[in-house]
């Protein structure tokens, strides 16, 4: 083994590791707790530019790009060839993609994003149209220029979820779209739940209590994590010792407390990972499609079982006595529960997101095709909603332009990964019973049962291996529809009788 290579190459990863974290606090600093002036996001620009620009150049520098080709290519541990194969493959963006084609499809993005807020305000899909397509155009030459000649959208698919296309997700959704007919008979059996007092006032100061009961629960350690405020929720794990999540506490609707739950699956694979990955770029995956498996594995089949509630229940009773007494914690859970026919991913519940990921798909899809333009993309998202959910948006701004993913960084591709997550978590959970039961675990407040299962079984691989490997290390097989349709199905045909 050559240990004067494996030297320099942990010097380069601590490197990066330091780069990283500078530019992760600055991030969070913005997105959370500083001002809201424009003084202040000054400075932070000024202080993330340069970091980036350091960041580029050591990446960039010839000497450090042949020691992670010499990693890569020499007889060191398996652990660490894939460390500077995966650094190598961030950089291929940078290595093949002429800098002024780069820039373009950045400014553009960002100019596209500021286009899309006005559109959708206005709800005038016509406004945003050109722009998208100009920026799909750019990111189409981007993945020509990285060699992906194949069909642009399965480039786009793979790029969210290693190994991902077409092929694969029509599998998957043709899996997913059994759940038609189960949403629309849960939606009929669920149209006398009133759940109301979901959005009665619940004051922010106590949402904060429960954010940390919650804490508690999933047995995060206080000293190692914290739980910031933001407009959009999101997770941020630095570290096995600092782990972060912000959120939005609103006062108008107590279902922001699964959120947290969600953002708390996210960052537990980091506080979970190998000793040996830990702090490097392999210490968990980056695949869309494994990350959400966490997150909605914490947030549906950890915090959406009546065990969760009956656990909690008393000490929110004992926190929001204004709201709560006098309703059974079987109520409560009911409400949580409560189908609405929706147009947004957020407001379909459990059952219903897949759904709503399903027909982004057929939409994405078939507009990559060119089989319906983007000029008549809205009539066909309508249809498509109104086909699988019951109900057809009104307008551009409750249709086409609910979500910003397409004006967002990384544009096409997003929904088919967050569903894709959904159904892996299932077939966890479904792995995990045979060997405890997950339930009575949550009801017994074990929680680090759970914790361990996932560590021993995934999370010790970090993003050593691609998504599909990983499931298959993790459950046998590749990820298969057939457990989230029967959980989903099982559930919400029982759930209101
Ligand atoms: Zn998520």
């Amino acid at each position: 083994m050559n240990e004067a290579l494996l030297r320099q190459f942990r010097t380069y990863q601590e490197t990066m590791r330091n780069y990283g974290y500078i530019k992760s606090v600055i991030n969070w600093d913005g997105m959370t707790c500083a001002p809201r002036s424009m003084g202040s996001s000054r400075i932070r620009s000024g202080g993330l530019s340069l970091i980036t620009g350091q960041i580029y150049d050591y990446q960039m520098q010839p000497e450090n790009i042949k020691l992670l080709e010499d990693v890569a290519a020499s007889d060191l541990p398996f652990t660490v060839r894939r460390s500077a194969e995966r650094y190598l493959e961030d950089l291929e963006l940078f290595r093949v993609v002429p800098k002024d084609v780069y820039i373009n499809s950045i400014t553009c993005q960002s100019e596209t994003s500021k286009i899309w807020e006005i559109a959708r305000a206005n709800s005038d899909y016509e406004m945003l149209r050109p722009h998208l397509e100009k920026l799909v155009g750019i990111r189409i030459d981007i993945l020509r220029y990285r060699g992906i000649t194949g069909h642009p959208y399965d480039g786009f698919l793979a790029d969210f979820e290693e190994g991902s296309s077409m092929e694969s997700y029509d599998r998957f959704f043709a899996e997913i779209k059994k759940l038609v007919p189960v949403l629309k008979r849960a939606q009929e059996a669920a149209k006398d739940i009133d759940d109301s007092l979901l959005y009665a006032k619940w004051p922010v100061y106590k949402q904060k209590k429960v954010a940390r009961l919650l804490m508690d629960f999933y047995k995060f350690n206080p000293d190692h994590t914290v739980v910031g405020e933001t407009i959009h929720a999101f997770a941020s794990p630095m570290g096995p010792e600092d782990s972060r999540i912000a959120t939005r506490f609103n006062e108008n609707n107590i279902t922001g407390l699964l959120t947290i739950c969600h953002e708390f699956g996210h960052v537990a694979a980091s506080l979970q990972c190998d000793p040996e990955l830990q702090g490097t770029n392999v210490a968990s995956s980056k695949a869309s499609g494994i990350s959400e498996s966490f997150s909605r594995f914490y947030e549906n089949y950890i915090a959406l079982t009546p065990e969760f509630w009956q656990l909690i229940y008393p000490e929110l009773q004992a926190i929001f006595p204004e709201n709560l007494t006098g309703v059974s914690v079987e109520e409560f859970y009911l409400m949580l529960h409560k189908l609405k026919p929706a147009v947004t991913r957020n407001g379909a519940g459990e059952l219903g997101y897949p759904i709503q990921c399903m027909y982004r798909y057929e939409v994405e899809k078939e507009v990559m095709a060119g089989r319906v333009s983007f000029k008549d993309a809205p009539k066909f998202w309508n249809d498509k909603c109104e086909e699988y959910t019951g109900i057809r948006p009104k307008n551009d701004q409750e249709g086409i332009l609910n979500d910003i993913h397409w004006v967002g960084k990384r544009g096409f591709g997003t929904f088919p990964a967050y569903a894709l997550g959904s159904a892996n978590g299932a077939q966890y959970l479904h792995c995990m019973n045979q060997e405890f039961n997950v339930r009575q675990a949550i009801a017994d407040d074990r929680l680090d049962k759970v914790h361990d299962w996932l560590y021993e079984h995934i999370n010790r691989y970090g993003d050593l291996y691609s998504p599909q490997e990983l499931m298959v290390k993790c459950t046998g097989e590749e990820t298969n529809a057939k457990y989230y349709v029967d959980y989903l199905t099982e559930k919400y045909d029982n759930l209101y009788k």
